[in-house]
C-alpha cells in the first residue's frame, strides 16, 4: 500500500481547520500549523473575536463537509434597525447563523481533530522551499522545524506569508493586488439585549414583541459609525465598526459618554457604562483586506491559496467567511474528482488545477462585489499593486 500523501495546512482559522478536516476525510495525512494557541485557551473572547453571520452558502459548505454542531451559534430571524428619534424598523431576515468567530473556528477545529488531523499550535510559518516542498516553522523557545509536504494549503489569512513567499520566488508567476479597509472594530460582551434596551420599542411590524433571535444595529452616518449587537449564547456580542482612529480618538475625549448616549439612546445607562469600560480596556483591531491574486493555485508546485489568503474581502458585507467555506468545498470536490489518480504522480497536481478551475472566477468576482461595501471607497488604502 502506498503511504498517505501529506498535506501541510498553514493557519488554523476557519478555512484552515475545514480544509484540514476535508483532506483528512479524503485520505491525506494532515498536519495543521497555527501561530496562536488553541482558541479554547483564550481567556477573553473579545481579545480575538467578532461576530460572523453565515448565510446559506457557508452553512451548506459546513453541512456537506460534515460539520453540524457550532458552539453558541444562533440562527437569526430578524434585523432591528434603531434609528434616532425612536423610529425603529424590524425586518424579517434570512436565517443566518450568527456566531463568534473564535467559536466557529473552535467547532471546526474539533471536527478536524476527530478526523485525525495533527494539530500544531503556536507554530509560525517562516519560510517555504517551493522547489523541495519543505515548509519551515518556528515555535517560541524551540529550534525551527522543517516539514515536508505533498500539498501545501495556505490558509494563513489575508496577509498570508505563504502568498508573500510565492510572490518573492522568481520561478513562480504570481502578482497580488491588495487594498486595506481603513475601518476598525472592537467588541464588547453584554447581557442579553432584552436586558439592555430600555425604551418602549416602536417597531414597524405587527409583532407584539421582538423575537430573541434578532440582530440589532445602530448607525451614525455622519461619523460612519456602526454598532451591531448579535445573539451570543444568552448574551450579546456588540461590535463597533468605524473609520480607523475613531475609537481611540473618542475614548480620549470626555464626551465619549455623550456620544454613546446619542448613538445608543435606547440602551440603558448601565449598559453604556459597561460598553465604555470594556472599550477602554481593549484596543481596536483594524478591519479587513481585499486581495486579488493572479492565481489561487500552483499545480506544478503543489500549493494552493485558501480562504482570505486567496480572496480576502471587506468584512462589511459579511461574505468572506461564506466564500472561504465554499472554497474549501471546491477543494473537497476537486479531491473527489481525482479519486482515480490516488497514488500516482499527477494526483496532487490535478487536485490543485481542478480547484483553480472550480473556484478562481467566482472568488475574484466576490472580492470585486465587496469592494464597495460599508465605509465607501474613500476609506480604502492601496497597499500594493495598481
Ligand atoms: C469584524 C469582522 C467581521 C466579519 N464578519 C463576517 C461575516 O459576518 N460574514 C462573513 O462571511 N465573514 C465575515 N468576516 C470575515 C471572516 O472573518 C473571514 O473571511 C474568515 O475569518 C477567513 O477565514 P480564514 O481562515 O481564511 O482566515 P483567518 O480567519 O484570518 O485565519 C488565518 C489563520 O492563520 C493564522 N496564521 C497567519 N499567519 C500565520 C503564519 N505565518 N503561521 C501560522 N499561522 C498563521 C492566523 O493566526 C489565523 O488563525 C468578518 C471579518 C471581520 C474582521
Amino acid at each position: 500500500m502506498t503511504a498517505k500523501p501529506v498535506a501541510v495546512v498553514v493557519g488554523g482559522g476557519i478555512s484552515g481547520a475545514l480544509s484540514a478536516k476535508a483532506l483528512a476525510d479524503r485520505g491525506f495525512h494532515v498536519r495543521l500549523f497555527e501561530k496562536y494557541p488553541h482558541p479554547s485557551t483564550v481567556f477573553s473572547p473579545t481579545d480575538i473575536s467578532y461576530n460572523i453571520s453565515l448565510g446559506p452558502r457557508g452553512q451548506d459548505a459546513l453541512r456537506k463537509l460534515g460539520v453540524s454542531k457550532i458552539k453558541k451559534g444562533v440562527f437569526t430571524k430578524y434585523i432591528a434597525r434603531h434609528v434616532k428619534q425612536s423610529v425603529k424598523v424590524l425586518q424579517r431576515a434570512r436565517p443566518d447563523l450568527s456566531v463568534a468567530s473564535h467559536n466557529l473556528a473552535f467547532s471546526i477545529l474539533r471536527n478536524a481533530e476527530d478526523a485525525g488531523v495533527e494539530m500544531n499550535f503556536e507554530h509560525t510559518l517562516k519560510d517555504v522551499d517551493f522547489d523541495n516542498k519543505v515548509a519551515e516553522f518556528s515555535k517560541i523557545y524551540n529550534e525551527s522545524m522543517k516539514v515536508k509536504y505533498d500539498l501545501l494549503v495556505a490558509a494563513d489569512g489575508s496577509k498570508s506569508t505563504v502568498r508573500q513567499k510565492l510572490v518573492e520566488d522568481s520561478s513562480i508567476e504570481l502578482k497580488v493586488h491588495v487594498v486595506e479597509d481603513a475601518m476598525e472594530y472592537q467588541c464588547v460582551i453584554l447581557p442579553h439585549w432584552r436586558d439592555i434596551i430600555c425604551h418602549q420599542v416602536l417597531y414597524t411590524t405587527k409583532l407584539k414583541s421582538v423575537p430573541p433571535e434578532t440582530v440589532h444595529t445602530w448607525a451614525d452616518k455622519a461619523s460612519n459609525f456602526l454598532c451591531l449587537s448579535s445573539p451570543f449564547g444568552d448574551k450579546t456580542l456588540m461590535t463597533m465598526i468605524c473609520p480607523v482612529g475613531t475609537l481611540d480618538g473618542l475614548k480620549k475625549k470626555e464626551n465619549f459618554g455623550l456620544f454613546l448616549s446619542i448613538l445608543l439612546e435606547d440602551v440603558t445607562e448601565q449598559a453604556r457604562a459597561e460598553i465604555s469600560r470594556q472599550l477602554a480596556r481593549g484596543t481596536p483591531s483594524t478591519g479587513s483586506t481585499c486581495v486579488w491574486p493572479s492565481s489561487i493555485g500552483f499545480p506544478a508546485h503543489q500549493v494552493l491559496l485558501m480562504g482570505d489568503a486567496a480572496h480576502g474581502m471587506f468584512s462589511s458585507l459579511g461574505q468572506s467567511c461564506n466564500a472561504a467555506l465554499e472554497s474549501v468545498l471546491c477543494l473537497a470536490n476537486a479531491t473527489d474528482a481525482c479519486e482515480e489518480s490516488v497514488g500516482t504522480k499527477k494526483y496532487i497536481e490535478q487536485i490543485v488545477s481542478i480547484y483553480v478551475d472550480l473556484r478562481k472566477d467566482d472568488a475574484i468576482a466576490a472580492v470585486d462585489l465587496t469592494y464597495n461595501g460599508f465605509g465607501g471607497t474613500n476609506n480604502r488604502i492601496i497597499v500594493h499593486g495598481s
